[in-house]
């Protein structure tokens, strides 16, 4: 197998339904084009750089897709004859130093999305058939995924209404718990959101709520006092993701659990989280995004750090809403992933024909990754790949 072409564009999301609405992000999408084929088709492998950030241009282009395409097709190729993604990332980390991660992190992990639905899609499996081979099947016996829905932004109109019409449709959905915003309200607003929310889902173990990391150490110290006694899911992003101090602080206030991890991108990061931030393995919840920490190399790093100092893999719950991230829960046994069934058009949701019943979603069965299952990436990522 030889990569023949690696192609990029810069794509526009929102926060919102709706592709006009403000937020103003981009992400990158990839494709990733073999000389082998299949059923008449040559193998593209397709990514993208989940959402959250932006789009990373510049360093794919000039640095990581060049190193791909520059390498021996032989020195990328496993012992099966397969595209081994693990070499692949070698070699897009050739002369990478440590640390200073920026957001590489999430070039690299877009193009190692791309590369695993290739090895996914040759070995004509679902990823995470693959990779529990791969990896030594460490995954539950199990065809479902616990999944959760992601939304909840503020509306600059009709804000109440707006998000209780939200979680209900996330309900109507078959999700059993959801997440909202936080934050950027002032916190007498957001209690009377989540108030709102909490009535449209039935329960206020059903909600987490996420602060985007607005607060400071004051006003984070009065929030968790304030949400303390309400028995929310988990309280996420709450401070700075590298104001360890003041995470330990707010860790120390809030008893119920915390969310944290999804703004750290490598190991080293995830160990000081785990050694400084105060959490509790018994209960808090790590949201590392798989494709924004390096791909699955350098999510598996993350994975293994954090176990070494006490955490399960169930309390693994991938930031992003994206299928890698639902293939990896599966294959690597985490608690479960986020889908965003209405926000960052055009990816929202999973499979256009994705069941979801009682708060889990049965796995993918198309071979690789299966963005091809839903119609608006599947247009987005042929036209990429010509
Ligand atoms: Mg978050």
């Amino acid at each position: 197998m030889r990569i023949l072409d690696i192609r990029e564009r810069s794509l526009p999301i929102s926060r919102y339904a709706g592709p006009a609405r403000q937020g103003a992000l981009t992400t990158s999408v990839v494709a990733i084009i073999t000389d082998v084929v299949k059923a008449g088709r040559p193998i593209v492998g397709y990514g993208y750089a989940s959402v959250g950030r932006y789009a990373q241009s510049g360093l794919i282009r000039e640095r990581f897709a060049p190193r791909l395409l520059q390498a021996p097709a032989e020195t990328l190729i496993g012992d099966d004859g397969n595209l081994d993604p693990f070499k692949a990332w070698q070699a897009m980390m050739t002369g990478e130093k440590p640390g200073g991660h920026g957001e590489r992190c999430v070039a690299i992990g877009a193009l190692d999305t791309a590369l695993w639905d290739i090895a996914a899609k040759a070995a004509e499996l679902p990823l995470h058939a693959h990779l529990t081979g791969r990896l030594g099947a460490v995954s539950a016996e199990t065809n479902k995924v616990r999944v959760y829905a992601s939304g909840g932004y503020r509306h600059p109109r009709d804000d109440l209404s707006l998000l209780a019409d939200e979680m209900r449709r996330f309900a109507d959905l078959g999700f059993f718990n959801a997440k909202m915003k936080i934050g950027s309200a002032g916190l007498d607003q957001d209690l009377r959101r989540i108030e709102v929310a909490v009535a449209a889902l039935g329960a206020p173990g059903r909600l987490a709520v996420d602060a985007m990391n607005a607060y400071d150490r004051s006003a984070g110290l009065e929030a968790a006092t304030k949400l303390s006694p309400l028995g929310l899911w988990w309280f996420e992003d709450i401070c700075d993701p590298l104001d360890f101090e003041t995470q330990s602080a707010l860790a120390s206030a809030y008893t119920p659990p915390i969310g944290a991890g999804e703004a750290l991108f490598s190991a080293a990061e995830a160990r000081l989280l785990a050694r400084h931030g105060g959490l509790r393995p018994d209960r808090d919840v790590l949201l590392f995004d798989p494709v924004h920490c390096y791909g699955l190399p350098g999510y598996l790093q993350i994975v293994e750090a954090a176990t070494l100092e006490g955490w399960a893999r169930q309390a693994f719950w991938p930031h992003g809403g994206h299928l890698f991230g639902l293939h990896l829960a599966a294959a690597l046994g985490l608690g479960g992933a986020e889908v965003t069934p209405f926000a960052f058009q055009p990816f929202c949701g999973l499979a256009d024909d994705s069941v979801i019943a009682d708060g889990y979603v049965t796995l993918p069965q198309a071979e690789g990754i299966g963005f091809e299952t839903n119609t608006a990436l599947k247009m987005l990522f042929r036209e990429l790949a010509g």
